[in-house]
């Protein structure tokens, strides 16, 4: 049996672990965290290497949009889920499948290189390590790639911001509306994640777009 290596739990390892089943392909899924999810598992805290959701964060899909084809969500979940709703139904898709034995939390893959006979196999080693563990590698047939695409924040030079005296922050590390209540904020890029935090408080908010 082939063995293919998924690096990341979120929504999309979670379907290429159901996906290699469907194919009689064993998967093994390495996920840093301790849970799965990816950046809809909320935290309180923002951590770099790890996407992350504000606190109000309610889906702009709506969940018939955004729905796993083969496992729909709960008809009793709001039609635009808050995350709490979101991580829940990830969850249920989950244990539906039995998709949870196949992931080694708390396992992060440093290394994906070509193994010593690609040519012929075009096969993968997979380094990782586990907490406190020591680096292990192997050999996959094949490596699917499910790290997300919000896992770093990228926070372009403006010339001038270091003579800036108010905060200035990523949109990563927003949290709620709380730390900026009262504020005059500019925000850059009009990405839908800004539009949807313009609301509540009592913040007046300029928006600027193609600055980057
Ligand atoms: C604020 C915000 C709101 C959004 N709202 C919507 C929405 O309403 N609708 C919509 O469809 N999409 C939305 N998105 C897009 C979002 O990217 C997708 O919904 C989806 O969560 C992406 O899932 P993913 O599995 O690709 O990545 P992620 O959810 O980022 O998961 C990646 C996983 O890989 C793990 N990982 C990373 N590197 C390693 C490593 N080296 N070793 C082991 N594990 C690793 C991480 O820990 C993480 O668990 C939103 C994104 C953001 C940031």
């Amino acid at each position: 049996m082939k063995r293919v290596a998924i690096i990341g739990a979120g929504c999309s390892g979670l379907a290429a672990i159901k996906c290699c089943l469907d194919e009689g392909i064993e998967p093994v899924c390495f996920e840093r965290e301790n849970d799965i999810g990816g950046l809809w598992n909320y935290c309180d805290n923002p951590k770099i290497g790890k996407g992350s959701v504000y606190r109000s964060c309610v889906i702009n899909t709506s969940k018939e949009m955004m729905a796993f084809s083969d496992f729909p969500p709960p008809a009793e979940f709001p039609t635009f889920m808050p995350h709490k709703y979101v991580l829940k139904y990830f969850r249920l898709y989950a244990e539906n499948f039995g998709l949870l034995k196949y992931i080694k939390f708390k396992t992060s893959v440093s290394e994906v290189v070509p193994s010593d006979d690609y040519q012929a196999t075009g096969r993968w080693r997979v380094t990782s390590s586990c907490e406190d563990g020591d680096p292990e590698t192997q050999t996959f047939d094949g490596v699917l790639i499910c790290t997300g695409h919000h896992t770093y924040p990228y926070l372009p030079k403006f010339q001038g911001l270091e003579n800036f005296t108010g905060k200035s922050m990523h949109s990563h590390s927003y949290r709620d509306n709380r730390e900026l209540d009262g504020k005059r904020v500019l925000v850059v890029g009009k990405f839908f994640i800004v539009l949807r935090r313009a609301h509540g408080g009592k913040n007046s908010y300029t928006f600027v777009e193609n600055l980057v």
